[in-house]
Formats: structure tokens, C-alpha cells, sequence
């Protein structure tokens, strides 16, 4: 089935409308050779990676009363980035960026239709198997698979990318106990791909009673009314998207499930660390817990789904457990990182050779506790066309999203100290600010070629069962 003629739920639409909202008017930096010089034995990697996951759900400083005690014991294990940003409100691109330490428009991977990975950019699993590794990766949405160019490097894996219904964690995990038993004497990378945070937030039981207080189908006004109201929610037109929600009164109710959509991962976070200790292959394994980006809930005028690069989309889980033989100095690090960082990141620690010219910069320095002098640009992009786009950039407390709508362009300034939820639009008070940022984002890209040199890249092809799951969950229509 093609996704050719599909449209997109993120579309031109939505940017002019997240753009209006605010109305007002307005008119990467290369990095060098870097190479690792410590000797370290080869380690196993592992790359945990949860879709839709916000940060600030972890329960590691906010929202307490979240139980995720296993991803708890891996931060203290290792080292919790608490600001990692991604580079886009969604899967394709953000994965991209993890895969390739670049930002979207040099990877390609941007449009769910006509682009995928540029196959000139190599992957974290193409650099490991190339050095040797055993590679193996099991994914959950089709923006992961063979469709995409992302199923490169990958030497065996599989995809489970067909389930409208149900939980797939339970097959991640189980594959990753088949891959970690081969008695191969090769180290090995895992990329290990969990969609059960996502919306529907249907955890299993007993996570679906797990924070719930009451009955959220109790008489009352449904929360429907409210979230398919297009004056309260951007989204509403996604009807399908939430089809769970039906017969729901509670307005608690989705933020709970969703927890315990966090909670219900986090005993997959704990059955794969079990199984690595159980093998004796925890300590010498780099374990890398990631999110692709976060979710709106109910901020910004958005209910339960990732749309436009706000805070709670852009921050994202990092959290690194470094091998024995890596002399870990800092358990929390509050610098803004990206996750373009992962991939230079990974390769230091394991001793491989860091491509040059990444966006991405490694985070060696700052968890061994010493200084580092390079930090990757924290910028995000969305879009599909030179006329429909969002460029943002952060700079120290300040944070531009730059729309390009119907030719104009209407900047968004926030001063994230000040007004960390994001409510008040200073671009007009900062006009300096505003226009320092604007030509930082006019460095990097072209306004009229603003993703890059691409090329319309072959027709995807998705089967009919996983066409129908990225409509159900509000990708396509
Ligand atoms: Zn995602």
C-alpha cells in the first residue's frame, strides 16, 4: 500500500494554525575530527528506547508518586541527562538523529511520505556492525523499518509493526532474552524499540488500575466533548486517534493511564536489565535508556498526541550506564544536551572511531566531570514544505520557534526561566533576541531550501495492516 497518497496529520494546517495562535510578524555548526585514544576493552551496547515518553515522567525529580523503579536503578547506575532535546515532535526524524548524530534536513528523514534516511549517512547499527558487533534490533511502528532506510546495519531483528490492539513490549523483550543467549563470542548492539508509552494509553493490567482514582466512566460530561472541540484542541479532527477515550468522564483519567503506560515499560526496563545481569553481561554492557520525543498533554492546546516542538515534545529521557572500565563522574547532568549526542557519545565510550563532521557532540567529557568545550546545537525542525515549516533553536534560557506559514514568517520567543510552560510570546519585547536566534537558524538552513539538498527518494511501501495502525494512531489519514 502506498503512502503516496495519503495526507499527513501534521500538516500545513496545523503549523499555520499553531503559528496564528500566537500571530505576529517578522522577516550547525560543523564539528571536527574527534577520536578516542582510551583503550577500552570491547562492551556490549544496548539502546532502550521508549516512544512518547516525557522526561519529566520518569519520576526521577518530578511527578514522585510515578513508579518506575527499574529506570530509577539504571539512572543511578549511570548518568541522567535531564535535558536532552530531540530534533523533531516525531518518530521518523528524532530516530534519525539517533541513528546518525545529524539534524533532519542533513539526514533526510523528515516527511513520513517521500524521504527516508539518506543511505550516504551511516547508522549507529551500520558503524557497529562494520566494527565487528553482532547487531540485532526489534522495532514497533513501521518509521523504523526497511520502509524508511532505517533498518540498516541491522543483521537480524524484526518488526511489530502490525498490532492495532494490544501491548508489543512483551515481544521486544522476549527477543531481546533470544538475542542476549547466543553463545557467539562477538560483542553485540541491541537496539530495543517500545511503543506501550504511545497513545492509546491502554496499559495491561494491572497498570491500567495502577493510578486511577475511581470510575473514569462515572456519569458526567464525556471528556470528548472537550478534546474533540477544535477551539480547545489543535488535534480534534483526529477523531480515530481517540476512540479510547469513549465513555470517559474522568479528566484525570488519560494522564494516569498514560503513567502507567510509563510504569508498565519500566517492568520491561527491568525484565531486559534482569536478563542482562542474570548473564553476567550487565556490567560490561552500555545500556542507554532514550525517548524520541515527548507528548502533549493537554499544554499548548493539544490532548494526548505529539504535534508541535513545545518543551514537553523536544525534552526527552537520556540515561547512560556506562561500562565497569568507564570512570563515571557525574550522576545528573542539567546541561542541555541533544540526541544527536547519543551516537559520538556511544562510539568514545566504547573506544570506535566518531565520524567526522556530526552535528551531534560526544558527552564523555561532562560524565567524566571535566569541562567541554563543544555542545551540539539545540535545534528541532518540522515541515514538509518550503512553504509550511517550523525551525526552533535554543540558546541558553531563550527558545525561538520560527513558522514559516504562506510566505511569512512569525517568530515565537520564550524565555524558558522565566516561563518555562511556554504561555507568553516575547518576540516583540526581544526583538535583538528574536533576530540574533532568526540568523543563528539562517546559518544553518536555506529559507527556500530549508531541508536541505534532498531528493524525492523511491515510493514507500507499508503492508495494509500497518497503513491501518498509523491511522489509528493519527499519522496518516
Ligand atoms: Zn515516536
Amino acid at each position: 500500500m502506498s503512502l503516496r497518497n495519503t495526507t499527513y496529520s501534521i500538516s500545513a494546517t496545523l503549523l499555520i494554525t499553531a503559528a496564528l495562535w500566537w500571530f505576529f510578524e517578522l522577516p550547525g555548526v560543523p564539528s571536527g575530527l574527534r577520536r578516542t585514544s582510551e583503550p577500552t576493552p570491547p562492551v556490549n551496547v544496548v539502546i532502550i528506547a521508549i516512544d512518547t515518553m516525557r522526561t519529566d515522567f520518569l519520576g526521577l525529580s518530578e511527578r514522585p508518586w510515578i513508579k518506575a523503579p527499574n529506570i530509577k536503578s539504571l539512572a543511578a547506575d549511570g548518568t541522567w541527562f535531564s535535558r536532552c532535546q530531540t530534533t523533531a515532535p516525531w518518530t521518523g526524524p528524532s530516530f534519525a538523529s539517533l541513528y546518525t548524530g545529524l539534524l533532519p534536513y542533513r539526514h533526510g528523514f523528515f516527511n513520513r511520505n517521500f524521504n527516508s534516511l539518506d543511505p550516504d549517512n551511516p547508522t549507529m547499527a551500520e558503524i557497529f556492525a562494520d566494527n565487528g558487533y553482532r547487531t540485532g534490533g526489534w522495532v514497533t511502528i513501521a518509521f523504523l523499518t526497511h520502509a524508511f532506510g532505517m533498518h540498516r546495519g541491522l543483521q537480524t531483528g524484526d518488526k511489530f509493526t502490525d498490532h492495532a490492539d494490544g501491548q508489543t513490549a512483551h515481544l521486544v523483550t522476549a527477543s531481546a532474552a533470544r538475542f542476549t543467549s547466543s553463545s557467539s563470542q562477538k560483542p553485540f548492539y541491541m537496539f530495543l524499540h517500545y511503543f506501550d508509552v504511545h497513545a492509546p494509553y491502554t496499559p495491561p493490567a494491572p497498570y491500567d488500575k495502577m493510578y486511577v482514582e475511581g470510575d473514569p466512566y462515572s456519569p458526567g460530561t464525556p471528556l470528548l466533548d472537550r478534546v474533540l472541540d477544535p477551539r480547545i484542541n489543535m488535534e480534534a479532527h483526529n477523531t480515530e486517534l481517540y476512540q479510547w477515550l469513549n465513555g470517559v468522564t474522568d479528566p484525570d483519567y488519560p494522564v494516569a493511564q498514560y503513567a502507567a503506560g510509563v510504569s508498565y515499560v519500566d517492568s520491561h526496563v527491568g525484565q531486559v536489565v534482569s536478563d542482562l545481569k542474570e548473564k553476567g553481561l550487565y556490567d560490561e554492557t552500555l545500556i542507554i535508556l532514550v525517548g524520541d520525543h515527548g507528548e502533549h498533554l493537554g499544554e499548548h492546546n493539544i490532548y494526548y498526541a505529539h504535534a508541535l516542538p513545545y518543551e514537553e515534545v523536544l525534552q526527552v529521557p537520556l540515561i547512560i550506564k556506562w561500562p565497569s572500565s568507564f570512570e563515571r563522574e557525574v550522576a545528573v547532568i542539567e546541561q542541555r544536551v541533544s540526541i544527536m549526542d547519543v551516537l559520538p557519545t556511544v562510539l568514545e565510550a566504547v573506544n570506535l572511531p566518531v565520524p567526522d563532521a556530526l552535528d551531534g557532540h560526544s558527552l564523555v567529557k561532562l560524565a567524566r566531570g571535566k569541562t567541554s568545550s563543544t555542545q551540539s546545537l539545540l535545534v528541532a525542525e518540522q515541515g514538509e514544505s518550503p512553504d509550511s515549516y517550523c525551525k526552533t533553536i535554543t540558546d541558553g534560557d531563550w527558545k525561538l520557534m520560527l513558522f514559516k506559514v504562506e510566505s511569512k514568517f512569525i517568530p515565537v520567543l520564550f524565555n524558558l526561566a522565566d516561563d518555562p510552560a511556554e504561555t507568553r510570546n516575547v518576540a516583540a519585547d526581544h526583538t535583538d533576541v528574536t533576530n540574533r536566534l532568526a540568523a543563528r537558524l539562517w546559518e544553518i538552513f536555506d529559507p527556500e531550501t530549508p531541508f536541505g539538498d534532498y531528493h524525492v527518494l523511491s515510493e514507500k511501501t507499508v503492508d495494509e495492516k500497518e497503513l491501518k495502525r498509523l491511522k489509528s494512531l493519527g499519522y496518516i489519514r
